[in-house]
């Protein structure tokens, strides 16, 4: 497509998402009124949620829409739903997929809200409720992409592939890990994932760390706190485990990579479980988590293998036994290249759309995007947002629903 024809195109793009913002709006506020929080979390799921979104799709005449039911007996209806919508693209043996999640994180400190976390309120071209921001922006984004490209009747290069999943928040077994299962992603496919951004959409996430969450388990001997010689104080060896395992890690895997935000892997003792009830006992047991996240150049069996060692040392210098098990591990795919179509693609849409010239950047990990880049598929992680998910008084600007549509209305044409 000729630069003169985009121009073209985008002074349409922009006059028509003007006009169909607040239909769109309105839709994301009916969503956003129907809670979707894990049944792990103790909500009761996204069901509800995804019923009205369903008919929201079908109300804008978008047909080929398909429902993948994931057993889950904790949640209402006794499914996890995921939704997936296409536009057909000239080409159609390819697909664009663009992805965001239905779910949301309870509402947490409800003093701390200003308004009802469930009643979406609009206020300074704001929309403030629980996931307006954490996806809710990206579902209305991607509901208004596909009505801009209907109402001025353009089809997309390759299939146009919307994608609104579940339990993102939890770990994504009953969401796109599924869907990644059943093949609905093929080779040579690309993906968008918007659910991570900078104000000024100048962000975009291509690589992601590896992820590592361990819980220590310090087991000593319990005495009378008069008599700490009885004893084993599990406690002050695990403190004193805690603090040469943080200098230890950070000095062994100290290495910088300046694409990732921050730049260096990053080791942080977290959770702590309570000991005693009583503070005139001698803890014989102490457990403490550590949070880690580290650059792919590394090697999670490395990094385990160090932990063991100093662990070992512990063991054998104050008569403990330490336990060190895995409660989360993530080995990362290698990062989506700088070179991708889909990177070059969305910079170019970027700077057509909007003037930005957008930064690749890596980030701590955990988003949709890994497990597609697993599977062997390009996946950029990218939107525009103000940082607003998981706290809150939550919010998204309506101005970047409007905004990331138009930019990913230009991407579906020029990809
Ligand atoms: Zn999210």
């Amino acid at each position: 497509m000729s630069g003169y024809l985009v121009k073209e195109i985008l002074e349409h793009v922009r006059m028509i998402s003007w006009e169909l913002l607040d239909d769109v709006v309105e839709a994301i506020i009916e969503i956003l009124r129907i809670p979707a929080i894990s049944p792990s979390a103790g909500g009761r799921g996204e069901l509800k949620r995804a019923e009205r979104l369903q008919s929201i799709l079908s109300g804008f005449g978008i047909e080929r829409v398909r429902r993948v039911d994931v057993p889950d007996e904790r949640a209402e209806g006794g499914i996890r739903p995921n939704i997936i919508a296409i536009l057909e693209g000239e080409d159609p043996s390819k697909t664009l997929w663009l992805v965001a999640h239905m779910d949301t994180v309870p509402e947490g400190d409800m003093r701390l809200w200003e308004t009802d976390p469930f009643e979406p309120v609009i206020r300074d071209g704001r929309i403030y409720a629980r996931g307006a921001e954490d996806n809710g922006q990206a579902i209305a984004s991607m509901l208004l992409v596909a009505r801009i490209l209907m109402e001025l009747g353009l089809r997309p290069r390759v299939n146009l592939g919307l994608v609104f999943v579940s339990d993102e928040e939890a770990g994504n077994k009953y969401g796109l890990e599924q869907l990644v299962r059943m093949e609905i992603f093929r080779k040579g496919d690309e993906a968008v994932v918007l659910d991570y951004g900078s104000p000024d959409g100048s962000e975009m996430e291509i690589a992601e760390k590896h992820m590592l969450w361990l819980k220590f388990t310090v087991r000593g001997v319990q005495a009378h706190a008069a008599f700490p010689h009885h004893g084993i104080n599990a406690h002050r060896i695990g403190a004193r485990l805690l603090l040469t395992l943080d200098e230890v890690l950070h000095e062994r895997f100290h290495e910088h990579d300046e694409l990732y935000i921050p730049p260096t892997s990053t080791f942080e003792p977290t959770k702590k479980e309570q000991n005693v009830e009583n503070v005139n006992t001698i803890p014989g047991i102490d457990v403490f988590y550590f949070d880690c996240r580290i650059l792919p150049k590394y090697s999670l069996d490395d990094v385990l293998s160090t932990i063991r060692e100093v662990c070992g040392r512990f063991e054998s210098i104050y008569g403990v036994r330490i336990e060190v098990k895995e409660v989360f591990r993530w080995d990362s795919p290698p990062p989506t290249p700088p070179s991708a179509n889909i990177v070059k693609k969305l910079l170019e849409a970027l700077k057509i759309s909007r003037g930005v010239d957008a930064k690749l950047i890596g980030i701590g990990g955990g988003t949709c995007a890994a497990l597609l880049r697993a599977q062997g598929i390009s996946a950029v992680v990218w939107s525009t947002l103000d940082g607003m998910a998981h706290k809150p008084n939550e919010y998204c600007k309506i101005e970047n629903i409007r905004k990331d549509a138009e930019t990913l209305a230009i991407l579906s044409l020029i990809i």
